[in-house]
């Protein structure tokens, strides 16, 4: 391997999506998966068994499946930080609930012109109004997918 080239621009990874469902495709390992697909095999339906703050302020989440998922900002793909909720209050929110569906959108910034990028949604299972128990993460979250280590 003797790349080492940025990842794609911005306006192009936009433009690649899947042509079966439409959710935006990203690059893992090399190789381009649709988001929706990938992460359905790893947590699709699965339970929120734990939830945990890695060292640089990120929350992630254990799925009874061994998987873990970095919650990622959609604007930045940094740690969440537009809708800051406390360590006890993601818990409260989502453990023991099951993933229930995912869906896609677009991040529009407020700058000018607005800066865009695709992001992505996971859907809880639960009674509240959707939003509610949705979480809007950045296709980093899809990248980061990893199995816990055991
Ligand atoms: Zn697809
Ligand atoms: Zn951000």
């Amino acid at each position: 391997m003797s790349s080492s080239l940025p990842p794609l621009l911005p306006f192009l990874r936009q433009a690649e999506v899947c042509e079966r469902d439409g959710f935006p495709l990203v690059e893992i390992n090399g190789d381009a998966f649709c988001s929706v697909e990938y992460v359905d095999g790893l947590i699709g339906g699965q339970k929120v068994l734990g939830i945990s703050e890695a060292d640089d302020g990120t929350i992630e989440l254990l799925f009874a499946s061994g998987q873990i998922l970095p919650l990622t900002c959609p604007c930045c793909g940094g740690p969440l930080h537009l809708k800051p909720r406390t360590l006890p209050e993601m818990r409260a929110l989502l453990i023991g609930r099951n993933v229930e569906g995912f869906r896609h959108g677009e991040w529009v910034g407020k700058g000018s012109p607005p800066v865009r990028h695709p992001v992505f949604a996971v859907q809880f299972s639960g009674t509240e109004e959707r939003a509610e128990r949705t979480i809007e993460v950045a296709l980093a979250s899809v990248q980061r997918i990893r199995p816990r280590e055991r």
